[in-house]
């Protein structure tokens, strides 16, 4: 606290983020970055865009980017919004969409930048609990609100909802903005995308950080219909009106198109998902029906913080969340198969 400060900035909690310590040999699970790496065809391109022309500004309006994800998705390009990362495309849609004259709705059990934002933008939020076995029941978003929003499949329990609750959900809100975040979508889940031709309301927020391997450029992008994205694109040019730099415009636009890179890498890690899950249960674990690239899991007679400390001593990190109802909980992102082997093989000797 500092009186140089303006008011807000003592009453915020900021988000805080898995840790990146260096440490030798270490095996980082927490944080549900892609252990393949990006498109060999993105870092050429990226590669290719370091060059004189980085003395001018970005396109701010990252055309060729966008383009190539509408195509990619079947929308017009004016019906697509990129970038710095969807953690800020969600911060726009917080302050374009999101605050309204009634609480906006939220899982009790989600992504905790949402609170953080509402804390930033001063939003009145009603945490709505998820249910005993982690799940979202749409029927509890019946109920008078300004605005929804949701990641599906959710974090960090992993639970995908199907198509028809989210269409539901978002048909029983004609009046109100529902954004969907989906991160972790392309590892299992369907897509809400498609929904956004019929629903004006919908916005679907997708990352390049996960199925696409690029968390270090900082690329995410929303589709919706016009009025939706229009009012992102005010908050962003009333913010920042270069957010998406030219490598990165490069590099996100040459991974949307590899979709050979897209689909093998993402099949991996899905089967790797599906083998974990199993050997945990095998050792005694909780492991919730996953539909991302990380499992959440306990374990009844090992205590979550306790297992994640014992971890870090063989220079593994999973994310550990010290919040009720999931503090027995470990979130473990998935590795390549031997990166789960070396996980599997440490539990192995701990429980
Ligand atoms: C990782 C994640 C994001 C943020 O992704 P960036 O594009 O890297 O900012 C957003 N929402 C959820 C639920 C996430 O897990």
């Amino acid at each position: 606290m500092s009186k140089f400060w303006s008011p807000v900035v003592g009453r915020l909690s900021p988000y805080v983020a898995g840790e990146q310590p260096r440490i030798d040999n270490l095996l980082k699970l927490n944080t549900n970055e892609n252990p393949y790496g990006p498109s060999p065809k993105a870092i050429g391109a990226m590669q290719a865009a370091i060059a004189d022309s980085l003395r001018l500004y970005p396109d701010p309006a990252a055309l060729a980017l966008r383009q190539a994800i509408a195509r990619l998705h079947g929308v017009a390009a004016d019906e697509v919004f990129v970038g710095n990362g969807s953690d800020e495309v969600l911060a726009h849609a917080f302050v374009a969409l999101l605050k309204q004259d009634e609480p906006l709705l939220y899982p009790d059990i989600t992504y905790s930048f949402y609170p953080t934002y509402c804390r930033l933008f001063d939003i009145e939020a009603e945490e709505i609990p998820l249910k005993d076995d982690f799940t979202v029941d749409p029927a509890d978003y019946r109920r008078r609100c300004g605005a929804i929003i949701l990641p599906n499949p959710n974090a960090p329990t992993g639970i995908g909802l199907p198509l028809s609750q989210i269409e539901a959900l978002v048909a029983g809100h004609p009046d109100r903005p529902v954004v969907l975040d989906e991160a972790y979508i392309d590892f299992g889940g369907e897509s809400a995308i498609p929904l956004t031709r019929t629903y004006p309301n919908l916005l679907v927020i997708h990352t390049l950080s996960k199925s696409r391997s690029l968390a270090g450029l900082r690329v995410g992008f929303a589709i919706g219909q016009r009025p939706l994205i229009e009012a992102l694109e005010r908050v962003k040019d009333s913010f920042n009106s270069y957010p998406v730099d030219r490598i990165a415009q490069a590099g996100a636009t040459a991974a949307i198109e590899d979709r050979d890179w897209f689909d093998t890498t993402r099949n991996k890690v899905m089967e790797s998902r599906e083998r974990v899950s199993g050997v945990l249960r095998q050792h005694g674990f909780e492991v919730l029906p996953s539909q991302a690239n990380f499992v959440f899991a306990r374990h009844p007679d090992h205590d979550g913080a306790a297992l994640a400390k014992t971890l870090r001593e063989r220079a593994i990190l999973v994310r550990h969340f010290a919040r009720p109802r999931i503090a027995d909980f470990l979130r473990i992102t998935i590795g390549t198969p031997a990166e789960c082997d070396r996980l599997i093989a440490a539990l192995d000797e701990i429980v």
